[in-house]
């Protein structure tokens, strides 16, 4: 096995995936020969690859790996998150608490260790941590001919594009989501007014009312509305407008400007820790009513009425490969669904 510098391991590209390789290798005893195979010449194994390589590209939940797989130098960076790691390249952040956020994401509301509704819970926040939940625009590119062309636009304004990024931004929401920050801002100086252990505490009202965190404003987010540049394939950057610190709390992930107040308040680790899950719980579940859950009622009433089916985003790829395996034209599965 090659001796690199840990240095140099983390910042190879896709260093996640050589680790696991490695581990393999190891776990498994095996003796690796390197053969060069001429691409597209018939070799069956490398045709089976070619296909798992295509397959993979549709898939679009976020790679979960358990961080005992990894090396002992990538350690480092794996240890911020205990069981998750999140692969994040696409967002762009200033304010985030990543490590309330791993606990917010390890965080298990149920009674039992694990269990599929748990892993059902925490693939849905690393989906939407990481902009991969199946909004329009993510659909269309896994399901190219089952999804309209062009912008599928957001069924609750109609007016921008179905996008993870959009779901804060969304006009529909706003007078919703106004209303619910000043309950919580009533709440969070109630929490920690009742319940805080430290003696400098006449400044909670005030430093709470003046926090973004629990302001909507209507011009940020209509700037950063405005329509992206025509070749917005290349923009894979998601950009959380810094000023509304609340809208990453709709990804799962912690803003500092939140976090800041439960690190003044409380010295206790585990009293920090217990008010603050737990106040993150009651905020964010009903802010998902608000938003997430009202977006995926009216989507998917839009999808009724073009007759895209789960069954059918569930044979997508199963009939897309056979189709191809047996060199049969692909028939019905190239018509689009009009606009
Ligand atoms: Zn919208």
């Amino acid at each position: 096995m090659p001796t690199i510098s840990p240095r140099r391991r983390l910042k190879q590209n896709n260093f996640l995936i050589w680790d696991l390789i490695f581990w393999i290798i190891a776990h498994n005893k095996l003796t690796i020969q390197l053969l060069k195979v001429k691409a597209h010449s018939n070799n069956k194994y490398n045709d089976i690859a070619d296909d798992l390589v295509k397959q993979g590209r549709y898939i679009s939940d976020p790679i979960l790996i358990n961080h005992k797989f990894f090396h002992q130098s990538s350690l480092g960076l794996i240890n911020l998150y205990n069981n998750i790691y999140i692969v994040d390249r696409n967002i762009k952040h200033g304010l985030i608490d990543w490590d309330y956020t791993k606990k917010w994401i390890n965080y298990n509301p149920l009674d039992s260790p694990t269990s599929e509704k748990l892993r059902n819970i925490q693939v849905d926040k690393v989906k939407k941590a990481t902009f991969n939940y199946p909004t329009g625009n993510i659909l269309q590119r896994n399901y190219p001919d089952l999804y309209p062309l062009g912008r599928i636009k957001c069924t609750n304004c109609n007016t921008y594009e179905d996008s993870n990024a959009h779901i804060g931004l969304c006009p529909k929401h706003r007078t919703f989501i106004s209303s619910l920050l000043e309950k919580y801002k009533i709440k969070l100086i109630e929490l920690i007014r009742n319940n805080n252990d430290s003696s400098f505490t006449f400044d909670i009202e005030s430093s709470i009312n003046a926090s973004n965190m629990f302001k909507l404003l209507p011009d940020i987010l209509n700037l950063a509305l405005l329509p992206d540049e025509p070749s917005s394939n290349s923009s894979n950057l998601t950009i959380v407008p810094c000023e509304q610190p609340w809208i990453l709390l709709l990804h799962h992930l912690i803003p500092i400007d939140l976090s800041t107040f439960f690190y003044s308040y409380y010295s206790k680790k585990c009293d920090r820790d217990r008010y603050f899950i737990k106040f993150l719980s009651d905020f964010t579940t009903e802010l998902k009513i608000l938003t997430w859950s009202s977006r995926s009622l009216s989507f998917k009433r839009w999808e009724k009425s073009l007759n895209i089916t789960s069954k059918k985003k569930k044979n997508y790829h199963h009939l897309r490969l056979s189709s191809r395996q047996t060199l049969l034209p692909p028939t019905d599965l190239n018509r689009r669904i009009p606009t």
